[in-house]
């Protein structure tokens, strides 16, 4: 789950790092008011997006008909498809040098990594993927934490204008946050180095782990709700494990691991998954609505049903999918893939009511759904 910058700010201001002070308003009105008790702010729009600063969220104004006029036309624009409804009004803070500081969770590592970067205020992810900005890294024990001695040592050889030392303990209090709030990712761009030589935290960008959800419930409030399609949430209320996706192959299976297998063999042979469709045991009463759900969306051109049976039986399994298809007559081809407890039953079903046979292997369903896509 993602935070905004008010929400995620004060996260970082609670264990010691330095934020500018600052406003949450809704009016203009309110803006100038704020902007009266924080002297030159910079304006900001409140939306779950990155790049407010291009899109033109991110405005500085040094006198009060500035501040109205600025945020009334904030407050009129919509920045990646969020409405703007709150906007930061921020004490005005002077930049010496921008930097970049993370802490990410790596699949590499198996754990928390440090990031940093002097290159601080640019789109990062864009940058590191093209080497056009050196970013250090540094993996971290979850066990033993992460020390002054480690950040100093991240920090190395730069100077920053003598805010070394001061940059260095903003990792550290960082890296607590990251631990004590359940982050999955911690980000600060830019933590500003000012012309005083006050290390600042301007923008921050916090994920929380979806699973410590129930022990963050006051915080998980406060943050961005998911966004779900017109048929995801229609599946959602219904009760089935379904994300769309950009593909032409739509998915059904049993057990979210099976469903992913599925989609990397798609991925594997060539294809293009449509959906993630997880239904298992519900396929007996739900594969009606499942079905109608999957391919509903026009670019789905096959469907890949994906049994294997352990407690589940794939007979029942199958029958449900069997009759939800006899009801719905769909014009696209199915292609079954049945393995374990039932499948001795589920397999002749799907020949002598639908008149041909389940493959031998998911590879070849898979392989033959794509054919049939082409
Ligand atoms: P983002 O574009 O959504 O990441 O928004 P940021 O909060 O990172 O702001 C974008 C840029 O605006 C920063 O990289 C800074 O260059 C600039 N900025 C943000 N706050 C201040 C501030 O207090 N003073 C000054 N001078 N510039 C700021
Ligand atoms: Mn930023």
């Amino acid at each position: 789950m993602n935070f905004e910058e008010f929400v995620a700010k004060p996260l970082l201001a609670r264990e010691g790092i330095a934020i500018p002070r600052s406003e949450v308003v809704t009016t203009a009105s309110e803006a100038i008011q704020a902007s009266a008790r924080l002297g030159e702010v910079v304006i900001k729009a409140q939306v779950p997006a990155g790049k407010r600063g291009k899109s033109g969220g991110v405005k500085v104004a040094t006198d009060p008909k500035t501040v109205a006029k600025i945020s009334a036309q904030m407050l009129e624009m919509t920045i990646e498809g969020h409405s703007v409804k709150r906007l930061l009004i921020e004490e005005r803070v002077d930049i010496s040098i921008e930097l970049y500081a993370a802490v990410i969770t790596d699949t590499h590592s198996k754990g928390p990594l440090m990031l940093f970067s002097t290159q601080g205020g640019i789109d990062i992810e864009q940058a590191a993927a093209t080497d056009a900005i050196s970013l250090r890294r540094m993996p971290v024990d979850i066990r033993t934490g992460f020390e002054l001695s480690q950040a100093i040592e991240l920090l190395d050889d730069l100077s920053l204008q003598g805010a070394k030392p001061a940059v260095a303990d903003v990792l550290v209090k960082l890296y607590r946050v990251w631990r004590s709030q359940d982050a999955e990712l911690l980000e600060i761009n830019p933590l500003a180095v000012t012309n005083s030589g006050k290390v600042v935290a301007l923008d921050c960008k916090f994920t929380l782990d979806d699973l410590s959800k129930p022990r963050n419930s006051d915080l998980a409030m406060l943050g961005t709700p998911d966004k779900f399609t017109a048929l995801e949430e229609q599946a959602h209320n219904l009760g089935l494990t379904f994300i769309e996706l950009n593909g032409n192959i739509g998915i059904i299976a049993n057990g979210a691991g099976l469903t992913m297998t599925t989609m990397d063999a798609i991925k594997h042979y060539g294809g293009d998954p449509a959906n993630f469709m997880e239904i298992g045991g519900q396929s007996y009463t739900k594969a009606i609505p499942a079905i109608d759900i999957v391919i509903s969306n026009p670019n789905v051109k096959a469907l890949v049903v994906n049994f294997c049976g352990a407690f589940a039986r794939t007979d029942i399994m199958t029958e449900g999918v069997i009759n939800a298809w006899e009801k719905l007559k769909p014009k696209i081809p199915i292609f079954f893939s049945i393995h374990g407890t039932g499948s001795k039953v589920a397999i002749p079903m799907v020949r002598n009511r639908l008149g041909f046979e389940p493959f031998e292997t998911m590879d070849d369903a898979v392989k033959a759904a794509i054919l049939a896509t082409r």
